[in-house]
């Protein structure tokens, strides 16, 4: 067995598990990158959703000239579950490895 048998850590897999592991209030909406705001309390844990008015599907926001189906769809699109997984330790390896194996792709 070699580094790199078996599954293949892709940058992809990386994203993956550092929205997994960042702490809720590091988390930032996948599509637009303003910070996520909790939204409501469910059986897997905390729900968040993107905060920005282009992702807000409510009336009372209407300010914003997108229209409503974009704005759910951006809504959905930026959920995030807190599950209570949230480990520093973990993300630091992932940007660590990151940096490493996709320099191009560390921030
Ligand atoms: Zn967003």
């Amino acid at each position: 067995m070699t580094p790199g048998d078996g599954m293949m850590i892709t940058p992809e897999v990386l994203d993956q598990l550092e929205r997994r592991y960042l702490p809720a209030a590091e988390q930032k909406c996948v599509i637009c990158g303003a910070p996520l705001t909790f939204s409501s309390s469910g059986e897997g844990g905390n729900r968040y959703n993107c905060s920005s008015a282009g992702a807000s599907p409510l009336a009372a926001t209407l300010r914003s000239d997108v229209p409503l189906l974009k704005r759910m769809e951006h809504y959905r699109g930026s959920a995030w579950t807190d599950r209570g997984e949230a480990s520093p330790h973990v993300v630091e390896l992932v940007r660590a490895y990151r940096a490493m194996a996709f320099p191009e792709k560390a921030s």
